[in-house]
């Protein structure tokens, strides 16, 4: 937050060409609510693009990096968005979660597609270094954060359990044992692919520079946020949210028998599992800037 001084020194001095100049620049990002901590690779038209980064612990907890889920679809009923964070992440009880569960119960195809749509899905965030944007040059040596999929969570994984015993385990969030990430998207089936992304040989970041890392550690962002329950919006007001968007109610019995109608618990039950959990968790990695931009939108309607 800006001080009154600063403010004011600001309304006296600033041109309306700024103003101007930002307005554009957020346009052409496509949205003006880019979340500037976070960095994603710049894709040409065919939806390509490559980087190098560099995974870095995490400023406010041992683990470096944190893991949530999420949903986000849009209803052809209402036409728009329903995009919340999904508060199975922190133990409790999910409307959306639980709406997906009675339809892959009921059994039809056609509302396993529906619930299949509308499943969860898991992203992970962590802190980065870009080491080479050939995108965006300007992110070169600065620190971000990073959000990514199962994909790449494998691939940070086999490099602490490789596959192979030749193959020597390493960090690759710490800065003097890690190596860099060789980042390559590309667009399959319009998903983001990141199948050819790899780890370069382990190597101290900045080749060991005191001075260079400590920078870097001084800019390091937090994470844990992305998990806190304030994150995590409260099981009404999404079941509220849930039933506006896709148009259903408490009511819908799916025509079979054997199905439940939905229970409305009076606050969260975090001993509450779903039993197909795994049928909607979904390994696409989609972390990419439209989505974040529909995310607003969906915020906004
Ligand atoms: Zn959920």
């Amino acid at each position: 937050m800006n001080s009154f001084e600063e403010l004011l020194k600001r309304q006296k001095t600033g041109g309306l060409q700024e103003i101007v100049d930002a307005a554009k620049k957020a346009s052409s990002y496509g949205d003006g609510f880019k979340d500037e901590r976070f960095w994603r690779p710049t894709v040409d038209k065919q939806g390509n693009g490559s980087a190098i980064i560099r995974f870095l612990p995490a400023r406010d907890q041992e683990i470096p990096w944190v893991k949530y889920y999420e949903h986000s679809f849009k209803s052809p009923i209402s036409n728009r968005w329903y995009w919340e964070n999904c508060p199975t992440t922190i133990g409790e009880v999910c409307p959306c979660c639980e709406q997906n569960s009675l339809k892959w119960t009921a059994g039809s195809d056609e509302l396993k597609k529906v619930a299949s749509s509308r499943k969860r899905k898991l992203h992970y965030v962590s802190n980065i270094i870009v080491l080479k944007d050939p995108g965006n040059p300007e992110n070169d040596g600065k620190v971000f954060l990073y959000k990514y999929g199962t994909k790449i969570f494998e691939k940070i994984m086999s490099t602490m359990e490789p596959d192979f015993e030749d193959v020597e385990a390493f960090d690759p969030f710490n800065v003097f044992t890690g190596a860099a990430f060789k980042l390559r998207q590309k667009t399959v089936d319009k998903y983001p692919n990141y199948d050819s992304s790899e780890f370069s040989q382990p190597s101290e970041l900045f080749g060991g520079d005191q001075d260079q890392i400590r920078k870097t550690f001084e800019e390091l962002h937090t994470i844990t946020e992305f998990v806190s329950p304030s994150s995590f919006k409260p099981y009404n007001d999404l079941k509220k949210k849930y039933f506006e968007i896709t148009g259903e109610n408490d009511t819908i019995a799916y025509n079979q028998p054997s199905v439940e109608a939905p229970r409305i618990p009076s606050r969260p039950q975090p001993t509450q599992q779903r039993t197909e959990e795994a049928s909607w968790v979904s390994d696409i990695d989609d972390s990419d800037e439209d989505l974040e931009y529909f995310r607003k939108l969906a915020a906004e309607s």
